[in-house]
C-alpha cells in the first residue's frame, strides 16, 4: 500500500483566475454590486469551471424545500404497487440472464439481486436491486447493502470476461431517484461490461498516462497527497480509499473517492477493498443526505480495462454529483454552459462541501 505522508509538499498546482462582474443591483437600491467569478482549471483534464462564490454563500442555507416531503411520499406510494423491483413482483416481472451468463437466471447475495436491464445500452448491461425496500434515503443505504452489490458486480464482470475476453471496459453506476434519470424509484445500480470504453474514461486513462510520462508519478496518488496537505477539500479515508471534493467540479456537491492501493480495475478488487469502499461510500451518502440535503444523485465508478494492470498511472475512483430535488415544478440543473460548452457553473464551493462532509467523518 502506498502511504501518504502529509509532510510531503503538494505535487499538484491548481490554476485559477478571478474576474469581477459589475452591476447596479435592484436588491441594493441600484448601488454598485460587484460579484467575483472564479475560473478554475481541472488539474488533469484541462476543462474549466466557473464558481460564483457569492452564489455559493447564499446556497449554504439551502434546505430540502417544503414541497419535497409531500411529493416524495406521493411518488413512493404511487410507484410502490406496480414496482418491478419489489420482492412480490421481481420473480415474475424482471428478465433473467441467458444460461451462458447465469444458468441460475439472476445473481443474488443477501438482499442484492442482479438481473439484465430490460432496455440495455451495452451488450452486457445489468441492473442490481439494492434492497427489498421500495425506497431508501441515502442515509439508509448501508455498508452491507453496498458490499453485497460490489461482490456480485465484480463476479458478474468476471463471468462476462471469461465468456469473451474482449469485454474489458466495465462500470458500476447509480442514478438515484428520477431527477437523476432513474426511471424506477426502487434503489438500484446499473452495471455495464463493454467492448469499448466511453470517451470520458478513455480521456481520463490517456491523461493519467501522459501525466505519468511527464512527471514519473501517479496523478491519483499525487492528488490525494496534495489534498491531504492542503486540508481544504480532503474529507477522510476509509481504509485504502481517500475521499475528497474536486477542485474543479463537473457538477454540484461533487465528491471523489480514490483507491490508494495499486488497483486499476474491478477484477483486482478483493474483500478488504470492497469493505473499505462500501464503508466510505455509505458515509458519503449519509453526509450528502444529512449535511447537504441531497435527495438525488448520479454516481459512477471509473475502472481501467480489466485485462491489464495500469495502476502505475491510474487508480479506480468513484465520482458522485447531486441532482435536483424531486418536486412537481422544477428548474433543471444543467444549462447551455454545461450542455454546449462543457464548462460547468458551480454554485457551491468544493471547500464548503468538504467541510460539511468532514464533519460527520
Ligand atoms: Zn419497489
Amino acid at each position: 500500500m502506498e502511504e501518504w505522508k502529509s509532510e510531503n509538499p503538494p505535487a499538484l498546482t491548481f490554476d485559477k483566475f478571478i474576474r469581477t462582474a459589475r452591476l447596479l443591483s435592484p436588491m441594493k437600491d441600484f448601488e454598485l454590486d460587484e460579484q467575483e467569478i472564479e475560473f478554475r482549471k481541472h488539474p488533469l483534464l484541462d476543462y474549466w469551471c466557473r464558481i460564483n462564490l457569492g452564489r455559493s454563500l447564499r446556497v449554504k442555507q439551502a434546505h430540502a424545500p417544503s414541497d419535497y416531503d409531500d411529493t416524495i411520499q406521493e411518488v413512493i406510494k404511487r410507484t410502490h404497487e406496480k414496482c418491478f423491483f419489489c420482492p412480490e413482483n421481481l420473480e415474475t416481472t424482471t428478465p433473467k440472464f441467458p444460461p451462458e451468463v447465469a444458468p441460475e437466471g439472476r445473481l443474488r447475495k443477501g438482499k442484492f439481486v442482479l438481473l439484465p436491464n430490460l432496455f440495455p445500452f451495452a451488450e452486457h448491461h445489468a441492473v442490481g436491486v439494492l434492497s427489498e425496500d421500495h425506497f431508501l434515503g441515502l442515509n439508509e443505504i448501508t455498508k452491507e447493502l453496498l458490499e453485497d452489490s460490489f461482490k456480485v458486480s465484480v463476479a458478474y464482470f468476471d463471468r462476462i470476461f471469461k465468456l469473451n475476453n474482449e469485454m474489458k471496459f466495465c462500470s458500476i453506476n447509480m442514478n438515484y431517484m428520477p431527477p437523476a434519470g432513474a426511471s424506477i424509484v426502487h434503489p438500484h445500480v446499473q452495471i455495464t461490461s463493454d467492448i469499448k470504453g466511453s470517451g470520458k474514461l478513455l480521456e481520463i486513462l490517456y491523461k493519467s498516462k501522459e501525466y505519468h510520462k511527464a512527471h514519473g508519478t501517479n496523478y491519483w496518488i499525487d492528488l490525494v497527497g496534495t489534498e491531504k496537505w492542503l486540508k481544504e477539500r480532503f474529507i477522510g479515508t476509509s481504509g485504502a480509499v481517500s475521499w475528497l471534493t474536486n477542485y474543479a467540479p463537473m457538477g454540484k456537491n461533487e465528491v471523489i473517492g480514490i483507491v490508494t492501493r495499486p488497483i486499476s480495475h474491478f477484477r483486482a478488487f478483493d474483500e478488504t477493498l470492497i469493505s473499505d469502499f462500501s464503508e466510505g461510500l455509505s458515509k458519503i451518502f449519509t453526509g450528502l443526505w444529512e449535511k447537504r440535503h441531497v435527495r438525488s444523485l448520479n454516481l459512477t465508478i471509473y475502472s481501467g480495462p480489466i485485462d491489464v494492470d495500469v495502476s502505475e498511472y491510474f487508480r479506480v475512483h468513484v465520482k458522485l454529483i447531486s441532482r435536483p430535488v424531486l418536486r412537481p415544478f422544477y428548474t433543471g440543473d444543467t444549462a447551455f454552459m454545461e450542455n454546449f460548452y462543457a464548462e460547468p457553473i458551480i454554485e457551491t464551493a468544493p471547500e464548503d462541501v468538504a467541510s460539511d462532509l468532514h464533519s460527520i467523518w
